[in-house]
């Protein structure tokens, strides 16, 4: 049961990574330290245990072998804490859902931070 389980979980990861690598021509990501993250958030074995390195190995030799890039950002950039429409940057607490600026911007947590990972990796891509 187990084994078919780990296989599952290996087919999911190996399609999902294909999707993506063939959708799009780089792929930005933070470089996270899940061991540190897991164990400071106490999330116990969850995060370390739920495929993520297996999936950005998958996506890497993947981008590589069709000649597209992994960009790693720094994982100090402040992607949580920086406003993706006017690029100011303030504390905000984990349990804020919404990154809500005083320029008017009121959007989710993650996508903010996304859209500053995307624009972080399109300005690293540039100047390489
Ligand atoms: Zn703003």
């Amino acid at each position: 049961m187990q084994e078919k389980v780990a296989n599952q979980r290996k087919n999911f990861l190996h399609h999902q990574s294909k999707k993506i690598v063939t959708n799009y021509d780089a792929v930005v990501m933070e470089d996270l330290d899940m061991k540190g993250m897991s164990k400071a958030l106490k999330f116990g074995k969850s995060v370390t245990d739920n495929g993520w390195g297996m999936f950005t190995s998958f996506l890497q030799y993947k981008l590589k072998e069709q000649g597209k890039q992994l960009v790693k950002i720094d994982k100090w950039f402040p992607s949580t804490k920086t406003c993706s429409r006017c690029g100011s940057v303030k504390e905000i607490k984990l349990s804020e859902r919404t990154y809500q600026c005083t320029c008017g911007l009121n959007l989710d947590r993650d996508y903010n931070s996304a859209l500053n990972i995307k624009k972080e990796g399109m300005r690293l891509l540039e100047s390489a």
